[in-house]
């Protein structure tokens, strides 16, 4: 497996897929072709589908058009064989000649491949690439998830992990400070400050709930809204780690080096997902993503709780399987409707999850390496109706 840190980018919203993956990739094509007069973007699938929602052309304009005239092209109707996020690149000299054509696909968390490279392939870091072989590590050695992480990316892991708890936590202050409507057109009020002060007048459980509540909105809208986030593993499920881990910080008074360890545990089982399924919407619906996002949540609290490594594996389990046949179907191609509401109740559920397996001695049937396998499987059954295209779902059924 490769580096958590492919799970954990830094970047803006508001999706990974759509927005981070193609920036990396016209700033790649970019560096190629400084002296192209002009560039033309098609992109196909599903990033054609929801890419106007999703920002792709502002992201890919942003990178290309200071540079030469850059037109976009739309081919929402075109499902390219390799992967259903597609782009082609194609930069021109001032006789109209292609300089170069380059067809690369954004395959989720930001990452880029195509049939010649894949950067979820290149450097492998960690030598087991299931929680069945990590866990029985774990118990045969003593160690713990986040000790494995540490031993196989090096101790400059944890300055990276620091950074991205930064962020997090930024993003959280600054999704509860703002105010205003989401831009995109679909006349949607934050309200991530409204929950905050509402959940205040509570007593102490439904205050609690409240606040993860408010913690979640704070991140997702934010995403929605260009800022900076943290892929926890994607843009459109970025709000769920930072709302539990933020929440954990505020109530229990976890230091940071705990909840850094922490971020590493969840970044071990998102990674497990991305290597072995996909965490990519477009690709398996949105089980790969708010569902991933609240098995890392699920674990990294349960090991904050104390978890042994079966607890932590089951609240991980917990989080995963209760999202199977999640579809994505984001109303007008925005990241908001449903995706935001479902990061607040994904929060909550990761804290769920951690309870339950916490009652738990950790023994339980169905694993979280099966369940991954079987949210593989699904999302292949799923029609493309419901990965990422905006064509089938409350993308249909839903009045603008
Ligand atoms: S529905 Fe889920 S997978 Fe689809 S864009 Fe929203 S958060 Fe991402």
């Amino acid at each position: 497996m490769e580096s958590i840190r492919q799970i954990y980018r830094i970047g803006h919203g508001p999706s990974s897929s759509h927005t981070m993956g193609p920036m990396r990739a016209a700033q790649m094509f970019l560096e190629r072709n400084k002296e192209a007069v002009r560039f033309n973007v098609t992109l196909y699938g599903s990033l054609a589908a929801t890419g106007k929602g999703h920002m792709t052309d502002t992201a890919i304009l942003e990178v290309l058009s200071p540079v030469a005239k850059t037109d976009i092209t739309w081919k929402p109707k075109i499902f390219l064989p390799f992967h259903p996020n597609g782009m082609l690149f194609e930069s021109f000299n001032e006789s109209g000649d292609v300089l170069e054509s380059w067809t690369v696909y954004s395959i989720g968390g930001g990452t880029l491949a195509n049939e010649s490279f894949n950067e979820l392939k290149t450097e492998k870091i960690y030598d087991m690439h299931t929680i069945k072989e990590i866990q029985a590590w774990c118990e045969r050695t003593g160690h713990s998830y986040w000790e494995y992480v540490e031993q196989s990316e090096g101790p400059q892991i944890w300055d990276y992990l620091a950074e991205v708890w930064n962020v997090m936590q930024q993003a959280v202050q600054n999704g509860l400070e703002a105010e205003g409507i989401l831009p995109g057109g679909l006349g949607i009020r934050r309200k991530a400050s409204d929950y905050l002060i509402r959940a205040k007048g509570y007593g102490s459980s439904i205050k609690s709930r409240g606040m993860v509540y408010a913690f979640a909105l704070a991140v997702s809208e934010e995403n929605a809204c260009g800022g900076q986030i943290v892929t926890a593993p994607t843009c459109g499920s970025c709000g769920v780690m930072p709302a539990v881990l933020y929440h954990l910080k505020d109530t229990r008074e976890f230091r940071d080096s705990r909840i850094l360890r922490a971020l590493a545990t969840a970044g071990l089982f998102g990674n497990v997902v991305r290597t072995n399924a996909s965490v990519s919407g477009a690709e398996v619906g949105c089980q790969g993503e708010v569902g991933v996002a609240c098995a890392m949540a699920a674990a990294a609290a349960s090991q904050l709780f104390g978890g042994t490594p079966a607890q932590i594996e089951y609240a991980a389990e917990m989080g995963l399987e209760h999202h199977l046949g999640l579809t994505c179907d984001p109303v007008c191609g925005l990241v908001q409707i449903p995706c935001i509401e479902r990061n607040a109740f994904a929060a909550a559920r990761a804290l769920d999850a951690n309870t339950f397996s916490n009652f738990s001695d950790g023994k339980h049937r169905v694993s979280f390496d099966q369940v991954v396998e079987v949210m593989r499987q699904t999302g292949n059954d799923l029609p493309s109706l419901y990965k990422e295209t905006s064509e089938g779902g409350l993308a249909k059924n839903m009045e603008r």
